[in-house]
Parts: structure tokens; sequence; C-alpha cells
């Protein structure tokens, strides 16, 4: 089922806990003066909806909160305990019979309440169980009898995920995207405010007190996706050399070392002579609510010359003329599967994912630059360094994410290197070794 269709069925499946969380105690809240308030001017929450949907086949929570007037909202992320909070401008609470705070009964979902941190701002708490972040949010135009709406879908994909969502948030409030144009005028106005401090949204009279750094529950997982497999063999070393089995023995190499650490779990996207898809590499890590991903790969390069290792990382326009046809190379292992029917980029189209894809980019380079610092002894580990292009495996919106070129196959002294278990070995050592360093810097 897609969102659109989900959206078809107002008053079916989306709306079924309006009822659920509209409780008939008038009384007892005009007994604790918490009444609604009409809103003289300005803007009022008028109702909330949960429910469930899918987005990109994964189950996601949908929150729909309707308010009076057309919507311009700052969306942000807490920690400790995991909130998803929305301001304002200027919002009452004017939502008839449902009361300014209460539980919810939906996957992720703990509990909501209303607040106004300032005088300016009307507040809107949710609280999660778990680090669900929000994977899409879109404005729908008023309803015959309703009000404006804007819709959230929140996914737990993993608390690096979370940390990406809530740093991008932090950096740039999310203005809600217009899906259409009856509204688009009134709805999209940017919003100014300042990243929020962390204590404004403290809950009031229901404080959760932290008492020291907890331990961290659990071991990072990291995806090592061997490149190629299958029928795409990859490139073909000057002296017989095959992709696809050096990346294999590579990536089980490093999954051993990182699984020894105790710090790490580590996952390959292949363990085998599979073919995958790059859509299909990212989708694995993802389901994993992987920390970090790692592709390794040993390409060609039409001059033999062409010697040493790099990392890249995604962006946008490559950093040089032959990091854009490695990139256009990797690329094209899609084309050996057959026609792509999916074919459309989940990013691109979702303004959400395009924010959480650039915090990630950036931890990505932080990532790229552990390993070079890791790797700089080894043969041409010094001389290409870390490059920028548009590789599609690399396009998890909220994983940080390199690619790892360990040397050219096409080069006799990389081929003969790589040939080595010896050397794959200690090259495998290296990024071991930069990997758990970034994961304990990134304090995640
Ligand atoms: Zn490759």
């Amino acid at each position: 089922m897609s969102f659109i269709k989900c959206l078809n069925v107002q008053g079916g499946m989306i709306y079924r806990h309006f009822l659920a969380v509209i409780l008939p105690l008038i009384s007892v809240l005009l007994a604790l003066g918490a009444g609604p308030v009409k809103a003289a001017d300005g803007n009022a929450f008028t109702a909330i909806r949960t429910g469930s949907v899918l987005v990109g086949d994964v189950p996601a929570t949908r929150l729909v909160i309707e308010m009076a007037e057309p919507i311009n909202a700052t969306l942000f992320l807490l920690d400790e305990p995991y909130r998803l909070v929305l301001d304002v401008a200027g919002a009452n609470w004017d939502a008839g019979q449902l009361l300014p705070l209460g539980q919810l009964d939906e996957a992720g979902l703990k509990s909501y309440r209303y607040g106004r941190p300032n005088p300016e701002t009307g507040r809107l708490v949710f609280e999660m169980s778990g680090p669900s972040a929000p994977v899409q949010a879109f404005l729908l135009p008023p309803r015959d009898n309703g009000g404006h709406r804007l819709v959230i879908d929140v996914q737990d994909n993993g608390k690096t995920a979370f940390s990406v969502a809530k740093a991008a948030l932090k950096k740039q409030p999310y203005i809600a995207e217009v899906t259409d144009a009856r509204i688009a005028s009134t709805a999209t106005q940017a919003v100014s405010t300042a990243a929020p401090a962390d204590d404004a949204a403290m809950p009031q009279g229901r404080v959760v007190d932290i008492t020291g750094p907890a331990p961290r529950p659990k071991r990072w997982v990291v995806m090592i996706d061997a490149g190629h497999g299958g029928k795409d063999s990859g490139a073909l070393g000057a002296t017989g050399l095959v992709e696809k089995q050096v990346t294999l023995k590579a990536a089980r190499l490093l999954a051993s070392k990182l699984n020894q650490t105790g710090l790490v779990i580590a996952k390959l996207t292949r363990d085998d002579d599979t073919y995958l898809k790059l859509r299909q590499r990212i989708d694995v890590a993802r389901r994993a609510k992987a920390d970090l991903f790692i592709s390794l790969h040993a390409d060609a390069f039409h001059k033999a010359s062409a010697r040493g290792m790099s990392v890249f990382s995604l962006s946008d326009s490559a950093s040089d003329k032959e990091a854009a046809y490695i990139a256009q190379q990797e690329n094209k292992a899609d084309l050996i599967g057959g026609p792509d029917l999916v074919g459309e980029d989940p990013v691109a189209a979702n303004e959400l994912l395009r924010m959480f894809q650039r915090e990630s980019m950036n931890e990505s380079a932080y990532l790229a630059d552990s390993i070079l610092l890791q790797i700089k002894d080894l043969p041409g580990g010094d001389k290409r360094g870390h490059r920028f292009a548009g590789f599609a495996v690399l396009k998890s919106p909220d994983i940080p994410s390199v690619l790892v070129e360990m040397g050219f196959l096409t080069n006799k002294i990389d081929e003969s290197n790589l040939r080595k278990t010896a050397y794959l070995d200690k090259l495998t050592g290296r990024l071991n070794r930069a990997i758990i360093s970034y994961l304990q810097q990134s304090g995640r």
C-alpha cells in the first residue's frame, strides 16, 4: 500500500485512533483548569490523529496534526527521552474534548502533550518509545469542514539514523512541503525560529531525570558491502584477479576483525557470490539499522599506471574527472540486472530525506578522514585521498557511508598486493581501527 492510497482513506484506517484519544472528560478538564483556550488571533491545534502506513515498503507511524489556520511549523527531535517536537508560532490548543496531553496507542509513540515554552510559541511534543525519526512530512489542504493538516510519518531506523535526523533538523528547521497548489501561497512561509534549546522542551510536571550517562546498551552495527557479485564480476585484473572475489575476501576479513572488538556487530550485504542491485545493498543496511556502511571495491582504469587507494563519499558533483568516471562505472552495476522498474531515487523527491542526506554526507566525510589517517602508510595509501562523486550505493539518507577503492586491478603492483591474504589482512586491520575510532568519536 502506498501512502497516496492511505491519504484517500479519510475517516478510514489512518484515523482509527482519533476516537481513542478523545476522552469525554470535559468536567475533569475544567476542574484542572486546562480547558480548551480559544485562539483570539493566530493558529490553534484542533486535532491529532495517528495510524500506520507503509513508506517505501517499510511500516511507519503516521501523525496527522490538524490546525485552524495554514500551518507554518518547525519540526525537531530531542533525545533522552526520544521526542518529536512541533513548534507553531502563537498556536493555542483548541481541540474540543481532546485533552492537551494524553497517551498514544500507536507503534513507537507513547504520548503527546501541548505546551507554551514561551508566550510566542505553541508546542506539541510527541514522546516516542524508541529512536523514531520523520521520514516524510507534507501538508494537506483543509477538508470541507476541517482544518489544515500536517502529515508526519516516522520510522525507527536506529539510533544513528535518529541522530543524523536530529542534527539535520537542528541546523535547518524543516519547512513542510506543499502537495496542493491551493494552499501553496499561504502554507510555505519560511520558519525563522533559531535552533531550540533542549531544555525549552522539557515537559511541564512530568520530567524524566537522567542520572549520568547510561551505559551503551548495544553494539554498533556496521554493514560491509562486498562490491559486485554473481553475474556482475566487477573489474578484471591485469593478470586475472576478479574484483568480486577480492571484495568478498576483504569484507569477510574486515567483519571478523570488527566482531572481535566486541564493540560491533558486523554484517555483510552478501556473504556469497550473489548479484545485488545497488538499491538492495542500501535496503539491507537500512533494515539492519546500520550505524555505518562501507563498500569495498578494487577497480579498473584505462591507464595501467593509475594506482593507490581512494576513499569516496557521496556528493552531487564529483571532486575530479577520475572520481566521476569511477562512480559512473560503479553505477553501471545495476544495468547488468536488467531494467530497473523502481527507477526513482526515493531521496530526490523528499525534502526531509534530502536534509538528512546532507547531514550523513558530513558524517561520511569524518569517516573517510578516519580511514585515510589509518591507511596513509600502506602502498598508495596517501596518493589519492578523500574524493567525492555520485555513487548510487552511498545514497542511504541516514547512514554515514563510504566506498573504499582498495587499489586498481589494472595496475600490476596493486593487483599483486590485493592477491595476497597477508596484505588484505593488514589493510582490513587498518579499516577496522578507523571504523572503531570513528564510531567512538561519534558519541552515539
Ligand atoms: Zn567496483
